[in-house]
């Protein structure tokens, strides 16, 4: 994007793409109390976007010419974001499209981003107001740094894999069903996850299931092997053009002000702004699971093969086959107030699998919960819990019905299997 000549196509605006239903249903009104004036003052030109409905931010950042804008940027839960990075994944030039700098602002009632980018700024921890401020700040500072991508496989019909990116977690067990389940506490905000957390562990259960995993060690016992790691340029067809780690997207030569006669005002700013305000009453219904890419563009998945074959042999398979919950996070926080990988930076490359054998007490998993507000729940000795650092995971569930979610959003059913891609996509931190 920012080489091309500005006098011929200068980009001129952010995208700010905002859900006015997630979390309470305020996030349009916290954007405008909040942040829209810090913006102004610090010359960050935006182009507000007010999605009518699921899916439609998906289907215009894969439509969007993306040289007109300078970032993407949400104000909603993880979900919005969920919609963006996969819209610019399924593009045809998704390698040069992932490239465009990306940002959040919390609006919805799960921030898990906004929380881990405001934790990895050296800050002590904030929830809602407070860190939709904090968030505000770092997008008007405008540094990009590098961010992980999970490509995640979805296989309930082997000879038609689908596949999406991810760029937090994968869920399954407690608490996949706490995201699902909390759906209906929403109007409470980030509270919900607390809530539902309550009421599933009251109704604990047992799911059956057989996860392996590719531990970091092996990955880095191959390099000494004499085998070469792999990188992203590797792994992809064409190698990317990669940015300096990080640069100010924000800086005065590179951003027009919106004025009557600037380029800000063409076609796609009057498409893009005739569809603000033109939202519907929001109606309550049941989610559809998040569709995946049936195309497969993107990187291929070298540490990965098909579902319907055995993982690689230098994979750890998992004894246990009885779980109360698996969970796999790229980035540190997985709600505002849970701190569930404390060890994980926004581009290390791994991912951080934790998983909680069955056998434990009601009790215990509650402190495990209460530890990960610290995040303290991996040094509590808890005997259930294990941790590990992984480059690829393989989870196939046996119960025919369950819930999968990757970064909040359910996805189909069935045998799952996710890679990471260290540093795929860029984010607007620090
Ligand atoms: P929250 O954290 O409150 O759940 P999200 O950003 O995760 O907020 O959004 C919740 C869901 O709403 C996501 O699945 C997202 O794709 C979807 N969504 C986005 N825009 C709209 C809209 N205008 N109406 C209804 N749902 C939407
Ligand atoms: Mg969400």
């Amino acid at each position: 994007i920012q080489t091309i000549p500005s006098e011929v196509h200068r980009p001129c605006s952010v995208m700010l793409l905002v859900n006015p239903h997630s979390g309470k249903g305020q996030a349009l009104s916290l954007f405008t109390g909040h942040v829209q004036r810090m913006l102004n003052e610090a010359g960050v030109p935006h182009t507000l976007v007010i999605t009518e409905r699921q899916n439609h931010a998906r289907e215009l950042v894969r439509e969007a010419d993306l040289s007109q804008w300078e970032a993407l940027v949400i104000m909603s839960g993880d979900g919005l974001l969920f919609e963006v990075v996969n819209g610019l994944m399924e593009r045809e030039d998704w390698e040069e499209a992932i490239q465009t700098p990306l940002g959040i602002l919390p609006g919805g009632s799960g921030n898990a981003l906004a929380a881990s980018i405001h934790h990895y700024s050296g800050a002590q921890p904030v929830s809602s107001e407070e860190l939709l401020v904090s968030c505000g700040f770092l997008l008007c500072k405008g540094l990009v740094s590098r961010m992980d991508l999970a490509s995640v496989h979805l296989g309930s019909s082997p000879s038609s894999p689908t596949r999406l990116f991810s760029f937090l977690s994968l869920a399954w067990g407690f608490v996949a069903d706490v995201d699902v389940e909390s759906e209906k506490y929403r109007h409470v905000g980030a509270a919900r996850f607390t809530m539902g957390t309550l009421v599933r562990l009251a109704s604990l259960r047992v799911y059956k299931g057989r996860l392996a995993y590719l531990p970091v060690d092996k990955v880095d016992g191959a390099e000494e092997d004499g085998q070469s790691p792999v990188s992203l340029e590797e792994m992809t067809s064409v190698s990317p053009q990669r940015q300096p780690p990080s640069s100010a997207f924000c800086s005065s030569t590179l951003l027009c002000r919106p004025s009557k006669d600037s380029p800000c005002q063409n076609a796609a700013y009057h498409t893009f702004h005739n569809s603000c305000y033109s939202n519907k009453a929001f109606k309550v219904k049941k989610r559809e699971p998040m569709s995946a890419n049936a195309t497969l563009t993107g990187p291929p998945d070298s540490l990965l093969v098909p579902l319907d074959q055995p993982v690689p042999s230098d994979w750890v398979v998992v004894p246990e086959e009885d779980f109360v919950l698996m969970l796999a996070m790229y980035q540190s926080h997985l709600a505002e107030n849970l701190y569930a990988a404390p060890d994980s930076t926004l581009d290390d490359g791994l991912i951080h699998l934790i998983y909680v054998r069955a056998g434990i007490s009601r009790t215990a998993l509650l402190r495990l919960f209460l530890a990960m507000e610290k995040g303290t729940h991996l040094a509590n000795n808890c005997p259930h819990l294990v941790y590990a650092r992984v480059r690829a995971l393989r989870l196939e569930p046996y119960s025919p019905k369950g819930v999968i979610t990757v970064d909040g959003e359910v996805v189909e059913y069935g045998p799952v299997q996710a890679q990471v891609h260290g540093g795929m996509a860029r984010l607007i931190t620090r």
